[in-house]
């Protein structure tokens, strides 16, 4: 048992079995919450604090963090208790600030253009863990004169397939967004995946206020399966009608993400079959300039393309924005900085 995977309920009880006063419990969370340890824990008894700390804490730390002298984006890299290594990046915009967590220590999906997936999911991260970056990031940049909070929005697209790991991330859901943990609204924070379509089914009963994200960068079942191994267990039309009652059901529009790459899926026809695709869907379609990745061969469009291909779909009537490259100097594709560094370690 970790300690930051207990929640109040979870500290509560460990009080009680402790026979400490109710009112620890309250003192504990608090600290919990700003991400610290037993031994920064000041105000509770010391006898206390070394039983809390002769438990397994289960969180994370700052191994590393590169700032991006163009945007001021940040990636952070977290040493995990295992000795494992995931990434993290925070985002600046004018609204606040968006963390974009792992959910996975690499991935199973296999995506062609994507370099989490290159050795594999290691394993699943717990909700502590992922709690633990928000915590260390906001410990890292603390809130602005006058703001409550550094980290105001979340994106669950950095490494894994927070659907794959389907339970640790709808819990991790609920404490982030829980007023005795985090608080931060769920209408603020997304899920990217790469279409498990059975789970996009329980994921909108289990976090109805959620965005949903889903990485389709095809139109077609045959070019979509050049790119995501996925694409051979759901076909698209199964993923469009998932996203179609989801829209349907919370209201709220779902984001299709779709990298362009050079020659493969960035055609004016591409684009007119793309529209056709998703006509009367209420959704955003977000374009992302491929980021090449070392390891592999596929090329991104330019972002002079991409705006032409989000131009032609607004012809026809579907929302379409160019997603801006954050933090494209500093690694800031998913899994690329993890990479790296494992391979200067090695
Ligand atoms: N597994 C989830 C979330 C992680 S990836 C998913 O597939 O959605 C987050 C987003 O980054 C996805 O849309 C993914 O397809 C995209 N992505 C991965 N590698 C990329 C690259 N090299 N360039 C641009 N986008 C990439």
């Amino acid at each position: 048992m970790f300690l930051t995977d207990l929640d109040k309920t979870g500290i509560s009880a460990l009080m009680q079995a402790w026979n400490e006063p109710r009112f620890r419990a309250g003192q504990v969370m608090a600290w919990l919450n700003k991400g610290a340890r037993p031994e920064e824990m000041s105000n509770l008894p010391q006898a206390l604090r070394e039983k809390l700390a002769a438990m397994p804490y289960g969180g994370s730390v700052i191994e590393r963090k590169l700032v991006s002298p163009r945007d001021g984006t940040a990636k952070y890299l977290f040493l995990l208790e295992d000795g494992n290594l995931v990434e993290g990046v925070l985002m600046h915009y004018s609204y606040g600030n968006t963390a974009c967590i792992s959910t996975q220590v690499g991935c199973k999906m296999g995506c062609k253009f994507c370099a989490s997936t290159l050795e594999g999911c290691v394993r699943n991260l717990r909700p502590g863990e992922m709690l633990s970056f928000i915590k260390l990031m906001e410990k890292d940049e603390p809130p602005k004169a006058g703001c409550s909070r550094s980290v105001t929005n979340i994106v669950l697209m950095g490494s894994g397939e927070p659907l794959d790991n389907y339970d640790n991330v709808v819990t991790f859901l609920k404490r982030v967004t829980s007023p005795e943990e985090l608080n931060i609204s769920p209408r603020n924070i997304s899920l990217s995946t790469c279409g498990l379509v059975p789970k996009i089914y329980t994921f909108m009963e289990d976090a109805p206020h959620v965005t949903l994200s889903i990485s389709l960068h095809a139109h077609s079942d045959q070019v979509r399966r050049t790119m995501m191994p996925i694409a051979n267990v759901y076909p698209i039309s199964d993923l469009v009608a998932a996203a179609k009652t989801y829209a349907e059901k919370t209201g709220r529009r779902v984001v299709f993400e779709y990298a362009l790459v050079e020659g493969v899926n960035d055609s004016r026809q591409d684009a007119a079959a793309l529209a056709k695709l998703l006509r009367g869907l209420i959704c955003h379609v977000n374009l992302i300039p491929l980021n090449s990745v070392k390891e592999r061969s596929l090329i991104g469009a330019t972002r002079a393309h991409a705006e032409e291909f989000a131009g032609w779909l607004q012809r026809e009537h579907i929302s379409a924005t160019v997603r801006r490259e954050m933090g494209a100097d500093i690694d800031g594709a998913c899994g690329q900085l993890r990479r790296r560094v494992i391979h200067e370690i090695q």
